[in-house]
């Protein structure tokens, strides 16, 4: 029997990956709800070719347009914060969460407080509620399933053992594209070479992320929510082939690691099929022709985002979220030519420094947070010119 499923991002990179894997086994799924935030035509066309019940755009004014492209064709149309959230809350078997930003938390949230399946791209939702979240998966009694592809490596190595046994969590990543610049190289890349990632096609913030390194960051926050090993026991290696996808270390000094090409339908197939496996229309991995797989410490001095995400953490309370919230702010000013490369983690630190909050308690407080991490954000972002 077919099963339900609901994806959330549906217009982007990761959706545009899970939409594959279901036109390739179309016979084992009926789509339920397809979101994006305004790009209406592209979400219709999807919806139509899914047969979805109901697509949702996030953004209301672009409501109109989604509803005359869906003209005659039943597809239920909605639009706003609340739609994407009550889209979300609709059961199904499976809900893929992957809008980028803390835009994604009240839907992912939703769909947890609906108790589901939920396989978690979304990594900006768990950096900035990740304490709530997990009350809500407990509450719930929803799975998270890890989909970004570290993560997913890490829950494939832990296979079911016990988490008592691991001694340690080795986060692989790439580097990024000026993983060999030095820094006065680092302080003129353009937006054009940032947007080039060596090894993974991807949007654009991750995109960038993954430049300043921010990513690895955000994603030693996740583990710590996703792997209770405790943070001195969660360390990042720098792997410029990205096929190692994170390796879990036992008491016994084994390691398993996962390995695979770096094509995001895998650890998104790896959620889809959970607990079994599905068939992906992926080359197999030719280790002979990849030949080498190194490592190196990844370089702190010139890339310091994974020491700031990870005395945020250590903080705590609103840190992350306030964190979170200043890079997305940063990231988009880069995108927009506004600020040059080096200031997007300079603009996240320093946002980072001159506000503190109350830990939040719920996910209302989370997004005002986020809100106001947002304006001091944009108010440092006036203070930095390009240069
Ligand atoms: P994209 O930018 O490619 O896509 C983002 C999706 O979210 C689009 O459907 C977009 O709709 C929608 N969206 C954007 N803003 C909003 C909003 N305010 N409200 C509602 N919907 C919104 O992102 P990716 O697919 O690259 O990444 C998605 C998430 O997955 C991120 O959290 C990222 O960190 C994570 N991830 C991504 C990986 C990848 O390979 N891409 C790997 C691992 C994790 P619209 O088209 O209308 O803008």
């Amino acid at each position: 029997m077919a099963r339900t499923l609901s994806l959330l991002g549906a217009t982007g990179s990761i959706g545009a990956s899970t939409l594959d894997l279901i036109r390739h086994n179309r016979g084992d799924w009926q789509v339920e709800a397809l979101t994006a935030n305004c790009s209406a035509k592209e979400l219709a066309a999807l919806a139509i070719e899914f047969d979805a019940k109901i697509a949702v755009v996030g953004e209301e004014s672009c409501l109109d347009d989604l509803r005359s492209a869906l003209e005659g064709t039943g597809i239920e149309a909605a639009g706003g914060a609340q739609a994407l959230c009550e889209a979300a809350a609709r059961p199904v078997d499976m809900t893929v969460a992957a809008i980028v930003g803390c835009a994604g938390l009240a839907p992912t949230m939703a769909a947890v407080e609906r108790g589901g399946t939920i396989a978690l791209a979304n990594k900006e939702a768990l950096v900035s509620a990740g304490e709530i979240l997990k009350s809500a998966v407990e509450r719930a009694g929803a799975t998270l399933l890890p989909t970004d592809s570290e993560h997913n490596a890490i829950f494939q190595c832990l296979a079911g053992n016990d988490i008592a046994q691991v001694r340690r969590i080795i986060l692989t990543a790439s580097g990024g594209p000026f993983r060999t610049l030095d820094a006065q190289a680092l302080k003129s890349v353009t937006r054009e070479q940032a947007l080039k990632h060596p090894n993974w096609e991807m949007g654009a913030k991750i995109t960038i992320d993954s430049a300043t390194m921010m990513n690895k960051g955000l994603e030693f926050i996740e583990a710590h929510h996703l792997f209770p090993v405790g943070l001195e026991n969660i360390e990042i290696i720098v792997h410029p082939q990205s096929i190692v996808h994170s390796m879990v270390e036992y008491r016994d000094r084994s390691v398993l690691a996962q390995l695979g090409p770096s094509d995001m339908r895998v650890p998104i197939a790896s959620c889809l099929a959970w607990p079994e496996r599905m068939d992906t229309p992926l080359a197999p991995l030719d280790l002979a022709a990849i030949g080498e797989l190194t490592f190196q410490a990844p370089n702190e001095e010139l890339f310091p985002a994974t020491r700031i995400c990870r005395e945020a953490i250590e903080a705590g309370g609103a840190a992350p979220a306030i964190l979170n919230a200043a890079n997305e702010i940063a990231v988009e000013a880069f995108l927009s030519g506004q600020i040059a490369f080096t200031r997007i983690t300079a603009v996240a630190q320093e946002t980072l420094a001159r506000y503190t909050a109350h830990a939040p308690g719920t996910l209302e407080e989370v997004l005002a947070i986020d809100a106001e991490a947002r304006a001091r954000a944009r108010t440092a972002l006036e203070s930095s010119a390009l240069v």
